[in-house]
């Protein structure tokens, strides 16, 4: 008959030895490396080691961390990528100065709760190839966060909050939308959002003066915002992207008809452009009208401000000599939006209408 408690006794035996020998230090000892070694278990004499900084166990077959885990106060890097785990486990948030945590190639669908709020020192996060669909707040010392392979659908809004971000990684997922609220990473330098199904990306994505890195390939995008080109990128990636090129559908000539709504809008807010006193301080006392007139835009061919109807276009621009790009890519669809027909006649020769849009 199979012995299954002697063969636990002596896995956990296997594992403690282990230990043992790599803690020839005793407590002393700032580093373990245990890589590749079928460990199923981190051993409880792991809490003997109070000093140590560094714990390597990647590459084992570790379902869950034992409570002593949560005494190592001074770890800075703990390293459990290639194991069983299922969720970030609570002891985590024990480990109040760790600065690295390597998650990837488990089978992470959630995190314990509350776990990152002892992560105040955590830089980097790699929770590659797991199953999330979310991700917590309050990871806010984070500069570095790679989440590959996962079940995302969307960017999480408390992402954009992370305002040391560096570098954002979010290839192979299924993310649709981009929030508005990405402009608020303003360190961020790398982003890369390959193979999901983007369809637009939003136009205060030029808001990010720092990005140089942006790997957009293998979405759904035909276009891109305006502004775009002056982006101080140095490596662009679009491959892979139904790019609207070649056919874009000429527009037909028609008379502006305006609402009432609209004419009012682009008066108050030519009008604010032009520093009125008068408007600049009745504005002052109604934020709802502050509200709908902050939503306008500027017309790319007189520079006047617009609110619900405009006519919008696609331009081709090569993509700047100083970015790195995908091959083949000689020109840029951009979108712009032009107020009237008036400034449609008036627009240059690689500007082409799509269509007049009357947003709802
Ligand atoms: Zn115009």
């Amino acid at each position: 008959m199979c012995d299954v408690s002697f063969f636990y006794r002596s896995s956990n035996f296997m594992e403690e030895k282990l230990f043992v020998r790599a803690v020839k230090g005793g407590k002393t000892t700032k580093t373990i490396t245990l890589n590749g070694k079928k460990m199923r278990k981190i051993p409880s004499t792991i809490g003997n080691l109070p000093g140590l900084k560094v714990l390597n166990l990647q590459n084992n077959l570790i379902s869950c961390v034992c409570s002593e885990l949560s005494t190592l106060t001074q770890l800075t890097v703990l390293n459990l990528g290639n194991n069983l785990l299922e969720e970030v486990p609570e002891e985590v948030k024990y480990l109040t100065s760790l600065t690295k945590l390597h998650l990837f190639g488990n089978r992470i669908n959630r995190f314990a709760s509350g776990v990152c709020d002892g992560l105040k020192n955590l830089t980097l996060l790699n929770l590659n190839n797991n199953q999330l669909t979310y991700i917590p707040k309050k990871l806010e010392s984070l500069i570095y966060l790679s989440i590959n392979h996962n079940q995302l659908t969307s960017i999480p809004r408390e992402l954009c909050f992370l305002k040391n971000l560096s570098e954002l990684q979010l290839n192979y997922n299924q993310i649709i939308c981009i929030p508005e609220e990405i402009k608020f990473l303003k360190r961020l330098q790398k982003l890369f959002l390959a193979r999901n199904n983007i369809e637009v990306l939003p136009e205060v994505l030029c808001h990010l003066i720092n990005l140089r890195i942006l790997d957009v390939a293998g979405n759904v995008l035909q276009i891109f915002p305006s502004g775009f080109q002056y982006l101080k990128l140095k490596e662009f990636y679009c491959e892979g992207n139904p790019l609207f090129l070649n056919h874009p559908v000429s527009a037909i000539k028609q008379l502006d008809i305006l609402s009432l709504q609209e004419i009012t809008s682009r008066f108050i807010m030519n009008q604010l452009i032009e520093m009125n006193p008068f408007l600049m301080e009745a504005i002052e006392w109604y934020p709802q009208i502050w509200d709908t007139i902050s939503k306008g835009r500027i017309c790319a061919i007189c520079g006047k401000s617009f609110l619900t109807i405009w006519i919008e276009c696609v331009e081709f621009v090569p993509p700047s000599k100083n970015w790195k790009t995908s091959k083949n890519l000689e020109l840029v669809p951009l979108r712009t939006l032009i107020c009237s027909y008036e400034c449609f006649n008036q627009r240059g020769p690689n500007q082409f209408g799509i269509a007049q849009v009357q947003e709802q």
